[in-house]
């Protein structure tokens, strides 16, 4: 059996991402976000789904919320390029709905083995539906911000919810939190980085 390098085995995973029919969302988009990032990544972050821009461009976080998102890294030092961006559902839901249990569900396989693929040390997750897929009994208003521990095939990693970029467009009050949030975090990413 050939082994692939962590590099191929994502573009091989993406390939088959992009011809995923397990769920209805492919019928309305124009392409698979497959997700992406450097595969040597020490943290993966992972949103929600592709909106209008990401759909066009099969890139995660190039549009309005992913302006945001890179002034977040920026201000923890970080670059795109240096991190893993992936989302719970690969093809953006019509009219940005938020995605749908049999949905997420679906999608699920596919984030699991890029996160095993990179293997990163700290997981930052962006919104509620990303938080649900590691702490399901928690809320982002209550530990958005704070450190947790997660068992991932065997390997701790650390999980830290934040809450989704896009939040900040209508809401003032989260938008301080985001940025404090991840301020907070920069002596650790610089730890892990
Ligand atoms: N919002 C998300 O959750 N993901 C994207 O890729 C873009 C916007």
């Amino acid at each position: 059996m050939v082994m692939l390098g962590k590099k191929e085995a994502l573009e091989k995973l993406a390939e088959q991402i992009s011809h995923c029919r397990k769920c209805p969302l492919y019928r309305a988009a124009t392409q698979a976000v497959p997700g992406e990032g450097n595969p040597e990544a020490r943290i993966f972050l992972i949103g929600e789904a592709p909106g209008f821009w990401e759909d066009k461009n099969g890139r995660p976080f190039v549009g309005e919320a992913g302006q945001i998102l890179e002034k977040l890294l920026d201000s923890v030092n970080l670059k795109r390029e240096e991190v893993f961006i992936g989302n719970v559902v690969r093809h953006r839901p019509p009219q940005n709905r938020d995605p749908l249990e049999a949905e997420i569900k679906a999608c699920r396989p596919w984030f699991w083995k890029q996160l095993e693929i990179v293997n990163p040390k700290l997981i930052i997750t962006l919104g509620r539906f990303a938080l649900e897929e590691f702490l399901p009994q928690e809320k982002i208003s209550k530990i958005h911000g704070q450190k947790r521990e997660c068992l991932i095939d065997g390997k701790k990693k650390i999980v830290i919810p934040m809450f989704h970029p896009a939040a900040v467009l209508w809401n003032r009050r989260t938008q301080i939190s985001l940025e404090e949030d991840f301020l907070k975090i920069r002596p650790l990413i610089k730890k892990i980085n």
